[in-house]
């Protein structure tokens, strides 16, 4: 299943590069010191241009590193989104350090400050499943219902949320979780 409505919000999730989609903001999987990467780090540095590491660099040199599950905002540069909002996932240890919670943290705090922004729309990539090495089905429960839960408490909030996944196998992972979702809140939703 790759749809599924949340009160007013359509959640979506496609297979491709996220530095291609043009809603209002993109989510970087970022590292602590935001000065870029390898991964979807790397590709939205480099399609985004030297105008969001110079922000970036700003942000590190006023509020120091960026902890895990935090969130900040940056020009999306030449992107088609407008912004770029950069997270830090952690790093996966075996699941008994927390980490589900603060992936957790990752996706709500960047939820939270798109609306604080008042934007529309807003892509995910899988944060920690790529060299953070979170475990692909484990991290995509996490996403999903950290997603559907901010969009059930904040009905009026976003009208669109993507996640666009980089290969098949994530692809796959995620729609199999979200097939799961809808069978659930389809059940509550029952009369
Ligand atoms: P992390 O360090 O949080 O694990 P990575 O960038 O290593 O972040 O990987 C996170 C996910 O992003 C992986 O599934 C990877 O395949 C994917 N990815 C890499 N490049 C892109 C891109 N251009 N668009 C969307 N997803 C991407």
């Amino acid at each position: 299943m790759n749809e599924l409505v949340v009160k007013q919000t359509r959640l979506t999730l496609v297979q491709g590069d996220i530095t291609r989609q043009a809603t209002d903001a993109i989510v970087n999987a970022a590292n602590s010191g935001l000065m870029g990467g390898g991964g979807v780090d790397g590709a939205i540095h480099r399609a985004g241009g030297p105008a969001i590491l110079e922000e970036c660099r700003q942000i590190v040199a006023r509020q120091g590193r960026l902890p895990a599950g935090q969130a900040v905002i940056t020009t999306g540069g030449n992107l088609p989104a407008k912004y770029v909002i950069h997270t830090v996932g952690p790093v996966w240890h075996g699941g008994t350090r927390g980490e589900a919670a603060l992936l957790t943290d990752a996706y709500r705090n960047s939820l939270k400050l798109a609306t604080e922004k008042n934007l529309t729309s807003i892509s995910f990539p899988s944060i920690s499943t790529g060299a953070y090495g979170y475990p692909v089905t484990a991290a995509a429960e996490v996403a999903l219902h950290t997603v559907v839960s901010f969009l059930q408490e904040n009905p009026a909030s976003l009208q669109q949320v993507v996640f666009v996944l980089f290969d098949a196998a994530t692809f796959n992972a995620y729609a199999a979780v979200l097939e799961q979702i809808a069978a659930r809140t389809s059940r509550e939703d029952a009369p």
